[in-house]
Parts: structure tokens; C-alpha cells; sequence
């Protein structure tokens, strides 16, 4: 069994209890329109160059291909001919023991911690054969966790309670017409697969990106303590949005056009959460 994954961070503090190994798996089935690793998204293998002591000889942009949509993109040969070296490749293919070798050579620094490995990505639920079987290695050997944004089948989303210890959870959106809009994508199945992990007792938390105007608006976030509280979930993280995200994107050969005023303050509201007895802490 093989997986590709885009980055794995060795001792992350944010991503679970304790120090975490953070594996990032390459592939989203959502396209958020704030997503601040648009090198995450796509299966494919992609090329990504760095501004940090760019000459600007444009070296690399002469061995970039060009789409049939008449997009360009960077290539191996971009790696090959950037004479800084800041051209790389996105996204390797890892074998399951490959990948569980790696993380189980840390392991006890990670138990010791309270810690463990987080599989985010992306999203790891798109290889869900690759992360069950990395999964079941790793089960009893270290504490796993998955970073999710929900979007799976129901099988696939209970297959993987089943097999991991704890579950960080994004919530984005409540309405299903502005989850569209700005996710390119419908929310039933995250808003059902988040029902099942409220009521299965897995340990998890909510996590919820604050984006200007968009998710951190009162309707919403009224409508999300509403539903949070229904499933009896009492604490939540919010995420205020990153306002480098734009950055990532010029490496990609990407626009970046997001949809909504990236400058505008982000609105906390930790009241409305109040007002539903549930505690709501700014990460
Ligand atoms: S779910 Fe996360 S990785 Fe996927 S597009 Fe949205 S922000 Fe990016
Ligand atoms: S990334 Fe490298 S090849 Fe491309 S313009 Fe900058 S220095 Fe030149």
C-alpha cells in the first residue's frame, strides 16, 4: 500500500495533545477559497518555488509546461534549472512501512511528550486505504490522530474512528449555499459525519478558521453553537485566518483571488458561544 503525502513536520505543537509528528497527506476533496496550503489540494505531484532569494531570472518559468486550460506550472526541469535551489517538488509517495518506520523511530519521544503522530493534510480521508493501514500499524504503538475536514462517506468516516484515537475536526460553515460557494462543495456529509463523532465517544475537538466576513459572520457562527451544543459539545478552537495564505499561491503559478476582503478584522464573537454554554477559546 502506498500513500503520497506533501509534508510531514517533525515536532508540531499545534496539531493534538503533546508534541505531534504532523504527516500532511496531498489531496482535498474541498477547494476553501482561504485554504492556506493550495499545495495541498490536488493528488498530483507539483512543483512549487520559494520568493526567499528569488534572482527573478525567470530560468524556472522557461522549463514550466503549460495546460491545456493555458495554465502554467513548474516542473522537474524548474528544479533542475533554478540556480538558488528553490524550486521542489510536492507530494512523494511513502509505503505504509516506509511511513510508519519513520514516525515509530520517534515514538517514544512523542508518547514521553503525551504526544503522538497527526495525520492532516489535505485531507487524509481521501486515502483512507493508505491511512487504515498506517493506522493499524501504528494502533497501541503510539497515539494517532487525524485532522479532518469531514468530508467522507459515512463507512469511510466510521472505519476511521474505529481505527484512530482522537479526531481534530474543522468546522466551516452552516449554510449549505455559502459551503458551496466558498468550499466548492456540499456540507451534509461533514455535518452527519460530525453528528456520528459527537455520539461515538471518541475524543475530539471542534475547530473552527475565522475568515473575515465569511465564516466569522453572527448568522453563522449562531447557527454553528446551535448545532455544536445539539450534539452536546460544550468547547471549540477558533482559528483566526492566516493572512500570509495568499503567499503560497504565487509559488504554485496560482492567482490568489479568495472572495472576500482578506483585510477586514476578524470578528471573535466567543459570546454567541457563551450564550450556548460552550467555551470558546482563540488559538
Ligand atoms: S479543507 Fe483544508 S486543505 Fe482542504 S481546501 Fe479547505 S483549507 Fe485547504
Ligand atoms: S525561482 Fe530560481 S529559477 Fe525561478 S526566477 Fe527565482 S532564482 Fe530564477
Amino acid at each position: 500500500m502506498t500513500g503520497r503525502i506533501f509534508s510531514i513536520e517533525e515536532f508540531a505543537t499545534f496539531d493534538g495533545p503533546g508534541i505531534r509528528m504532523t504527516v500532511f497527506f496531498k489531496g482535498c476533496p474541498l477547494r476553501c477559497s482561504w485554504c492556506h496550503n493550495p499545495e495541498s489540494q490536488q493528488m498530483g505531484v507539483e512543483y512549487v518555488r520559494s520568493p526567499n532569494g528569488c534572482l527573478g531570472c525567470g530560468r524556472c518559468l522557461q522549463a514550466a509546461k503549460t495546460a491545456e486550460d493555458g495554465t502554467k506550472h513548474l516542473t522537474a526541469a524548474s528544479v533542475e534549472a533554478c540556480p538558488r535551489f528553490l524550486v521542489r517538488r510536492c507530494g512523494e509517495d511513502y509505503s505504509t512501512d516506509a511511513l510508519c518506520d519513520r514516525i515509530l523511530a520517534n515514538a517514544s519521544i512523542l508518547t514521553s511528550t503525551g504526544g503522538g503522530v497527526t495525520f492532516s493534510g489535505g485531507e487524509p480521508l481521501l486515502q483512507a486505504a493508505f491511512l487504515f493501514s498506517c493506522l493499524e500499524v501504528l494502533r497501541g504503538r503510539v497515539h494517532t490522530a487525524i485532522q479532518t475536514c469531514g468530508y467522507a462517506d459515512a463507512e469511510t468516516f466510521a472505519g476511521v474512528l474505529e481505527r484512530c484515537d482522537y479526531v481534530l475536526y474543522d468546522l466551516k460553515l452552516m449554510s449549505p449555499d455559502q459551503h458551496r460557494e466558498f468550499c466548492h462543495a456540499d456540507n451534509a456529509k461533514i455535518l452527519q459525519n460530525y453528528r456520528t463523532l459527537a455520539a461515538s465517544g471518541k475524543p475530539f475537538v471542534t475547530r473552527v478558521p475565522l475568515i473575515p466576513g465569511v465564516t466569522d459572520t453572527v448568522e453563522n457562527l449562531t447557527a454553528m453553537a446551535a448545532f455544536v451544543r445539539e450534539q452536546g459539545v460544550d468547547y471549540v478552537e477558533l482559528l483566526p485566518y492566516n493572512r500570509m495564505a495568499g503567499s503560497k499561491y504565487a509559488g504554485l503559478l496560482r492567482p490568489f483571488a479568495p472572495g472576500f476582503d482578506e483585510n477586514r478584522p476578524v470578528e471573535l464573537h466567543t459570546g454567541i458561544f457563551e450564550k450556548y454554554g460552550i467555551r470558546a477559546k482563540k488559538m
